[in-house]
């Protein structure tokens, strides 16, 4: 790990994401995570949004060289477990993300492939997709979309992704693309909430056949399961997809493997989307209980 080999009293995660001025998405839902989940959590900051609880008013985004500069001051020093990157907004800043990370081979990466908001505002540039896919998801630990992404990164149709069969297909798919696993997220799934199920889907590695049976539902394949969980019906989810990858990333740096990890990220989701609270005049967020 990078720091100088330096034995941290606690792990550390750091965050290459945007900040929400609401509080409820970006570095601030993810450092909200990585303390309520013990870890020492940092930031290096892509972006500034101007955004409230009825969505996203400005993008600003940061120079790639100071998103560089925040990412090496605090690995040379501090030294992380884990990394999770957010909303990376333009290619400029992934070009600078991926040469940070190729000095650290080694470090975990949670990539949430952030494109828009709820709302629909942009936060990445549509030029940077191929960025993307080009200079970081081959260097990608664990890839999180959700099926919007999932289908823009493997320009299919959106809506494309009607079944958790589709969503096994499309999660190999998307492990061509590079990443070693794929948590492909089914809280957008048509029927979800109708079933009141949120069912994600994990492919990928070679660790995956271990663990806890209680919450497999399914094992098709040794590299593949299914983790279904119970729909909570609210429109306070603003930060979730960011809460998730923050805390997979931070079970990750705990030592946790991808499986368990993934498992109790979308335990620690679920509890908080279960306590969310409205703010605003808009959606409100998730409430980050330790
Ligand atoms: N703002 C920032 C900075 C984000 O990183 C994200 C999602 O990753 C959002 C807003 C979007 O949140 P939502 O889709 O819940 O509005």
């Amino acid at each position: 790990r990078p720091g100088g080999g330096i034995v941290a009293p606690v792990a550390r995660v750091l965050t290459v994401a945007g900040s929400d001025s609401g509080g409820g998405a970006g570095i601030q839902a993810d450092l909200k995570t990585m303390q309520a989940l013990g870890v020492h959590g940092m930031s290096a900051v892509t972006a500034v949004t101007v955004q409230d609880s009825l969505g996203v008013k400005e993008v600003h985004q940061l120079p790639p060289a100071l998103v560089r500069a925040q990412m090496e001051a605090v690995l040379a020093d501090i030294g992380a477990d884990a990394v999770k990157t957010g909303m990376l907004h333009s290619a400029d800043t992934i070009r600078a993300v991926a040469e940070v990370l190729r000095d650290c081979p080694e470090l975990p990466l949670v990539l949430d492939p952030v494109v828009a908001a709820t709302s629909g505002a942009a936060l990445l540039e549509p030029a940077a997709l191929a960025e993307l896919r080009r200079s970081l998801l081959p260097r990608v630990y664990v890839l999180t979309p959700n099926l919007p992404e999932a289908c823009l990164l493997l320009g299919r149709a959106p809506g494309a992704i009607d079944s958790v069969d589709a969503m096994l297909d499309c999660a190999h798919a998307l492990l061509q693309l590079g990443p070693r696993y794929v948590l492909l997220k089914g809280g957008h799934l048509a029927g979800a909430a109708a079933r009141g199920q949120a069912v994600d889907v994990l492919v990928g590695g070679e660790e995956a056949s271990g663990g806890h049976p209680a919450a497999v539902e399914s094992a098709p394949a040794g590299s593949v399961k299914i983790l279904a969980g119970d729909w909570w019906d609210t429109p306070h989810t603003h930060g979730t997809g960011c809460a998730l990858a923050a805390a997979l990333a931070s079970y990750l740096a705990l030592g946790r493997t991808v499986d368990d990890a993934a498992r109790a990220a979308k335990s620690y989701v679920a509890a908080a989307i279960a306590a969310s609270y409205p703010l605003g005049s808009g959606r409100g967020t998730l409430a980050h209980l330790p």
